[in-house]
């Protein structure tokens, strides 16, 4: 029977580390540390992400400035507000809400973020440094994953690491971040074949797919870390990638859907807003 790895709980202890040092901060600096937060539109999965995101940035300390925009706003007044953002030397990170109204650009918008305010680590600089095993600032559910899995600690070196997904938000990142713990790592999606043989190696499984219940107890290795980050809404509710009542039985360690990786992703956003403005006083910047 696997131990469940309490997602809620390390989120709340990263948020209080995440406290202290802002406190440290701003003692030491004699400032805030500024998190700005654009909104576009009405969608409300997205507001309720951003109404987290400011009740999180409340708790640790952290200024949060929120800004929202009509959903049929041009793209100029978008890139005008970005714009005012990045030239403020007050505001440490910039958040853009995702996804913007189709109607945007939204590349065009985010490449408008420099990577020192580029608090959701998805810019090209930020993934470039990733890619390169380079400090910079690292997207946060992969970060939050990787918590997760540390937090077993379980010995990572030469495991094998699977990873099911390879979107550039979840599943490629969280690849680089395992052969940066010299993991073994395979990244799979659905052009892979014979996927259940190769998820039946995995000493970690990772599934970012968004199909509910997709890996099943037979793809599993006995004893494994399995990590699911699926959000999947059906008729009897929210669940993960994961047949989590049968999976539980045989892996080692698993997060739950709600309640696994999910907090974790606001927690890192938070460390990372942290880690933007101390760069940028470090940096003089
Ligand atoms: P994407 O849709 O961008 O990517 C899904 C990936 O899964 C793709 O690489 C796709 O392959 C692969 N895939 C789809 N079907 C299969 C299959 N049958 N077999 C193998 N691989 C398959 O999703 P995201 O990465 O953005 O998100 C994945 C899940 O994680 C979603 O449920 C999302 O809601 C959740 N999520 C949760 C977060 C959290 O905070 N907990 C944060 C972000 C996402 P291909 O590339 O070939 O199309």
């Amino acid at each position: 029977m696997a131990e469940i790895i309490d997602g809620k709980a390390i989120s709340l202890k990263v948020k209080e580390e995440v406290k202290e040092k802002v406190l440290s901060f701003k003692e030491k600096y004699k400032r805030d540390v500024t998190l700005a937060v654009v909104l576009v539109g009405e969608d409300p999965a997205s507001k309720i992400y951003v109404a987290n995101k400011m009740k999180a940035a409340e708790f640790v300390g952290i200024k949060s400035l929120s800004f929202t925009l009509p959903t049929f706003s041009s793209q100029q007044n978008v890139e005008t507000l970005v714009k005012s953002l990045v030239a403020d030397k007050s505001v440490d990170g910039i958040l853009v809400q995702l996804p913007l109204p189709k109607t945007l650009d939204s590349d065009k918008i985010l490449s408008l973020i420099p990577a020192e305010k580029d608090v959701d680590g998805f810019s090209a600089e930020n993934t470039g440094n990733l890619a390169l095993f380079k400090d910079g600032t690292a997207p946060c559910t992969p970060a939050g994953i990787m918590r997760l899995i540390k937090s077993t600690g379980v010995e990572l070196i030469g495991k094998h690491a699977v990873i099911v997904g390879r979107s550039n938000i979840v599943g490629k990142p969280v690849a680089l971040m395992l052969l940066k713990e010299d993991c073994t790592v395979t990244v799979c999606h659905s052009k892979t074949r014979n996927l259940k043989e190769i998820t039946a190696q995995a000493d970690i499984l990772v599934s970012a797919i968004g199909k509910p219940k997709f890996i099943t107890e037979d793809m599993v290795k006995e004893n494994a870390i399995v990590v699911d980050v699926g959000i999947n809404r059906t008729d009897k509710g929210l669940c993960g990638d994961v047949d989590f009542d049968a999976v539980k039985e045989k892996a080692a360690f698993i997060t739950p859907v709600p309640g696994g990786v999910g907090p974790m992703t606001i927690a890192m956003l938070m460390s990372n807003a942290y880690f933007c403005a101390l760069r940028r006083e470090l940096r003089g910047i």
